[in-house]
């Protein structure tokens, strides 16, 4: 499974495709600065929907960087796209429904793994 790192000065999303003893590299491609580490269920939105982008910024500063998400915990999955708010007044109804689920992971580079963080 790959991830996606994502650069919120750029808005764009790269893909990542890591292998156990690969470092992933988060500098962003295009303008060096650090990315975040997204599931790869993420698709961007297009570069000049500066709306959208803010949305995707809020959901992840609250935790959900497009990790699978559950309806309930026996129900229905919500996936990447498909599950998550488009706009920022369902975003923030969002991250209340789901703050059990809510997700803060950084990448550590010494023990290469993703760790939870806040
Ligand atoms: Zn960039």
């Amino acid at each position: 499974m790959g991830y996606k790192k994502v650069c919120f000065t750029c808005r764009k999303a790269f893909s990542v495709y890591k292998n156990a003893t690969e470092k992933i590299n988060r500098s962003c491609p295009e303008c060096g600065k650090q990315t975040i580490i997204f599931s790869h269920l993420f698709k961007p939105p297009k570069q000049t929907d500066i709306k959208k982008w803010k949305v995707v910024e809020f959901l992840k500063d609250h935790g959900f960087v497009y990790q699978r998400v559950y309806a309930t915990y026996t129900d229905s999955i919500l996936s990447g796209q498909s599950g998550y708010p488009e706009t920022m007044a369902e975003a923030k109804k969002f991250i209340i429904d789901y703050k059990d689920q809510a997700r803060l992971l950084i990448w550590d580079n010494d023990k290469k793994e993703f760790m939870k963080v806040g």
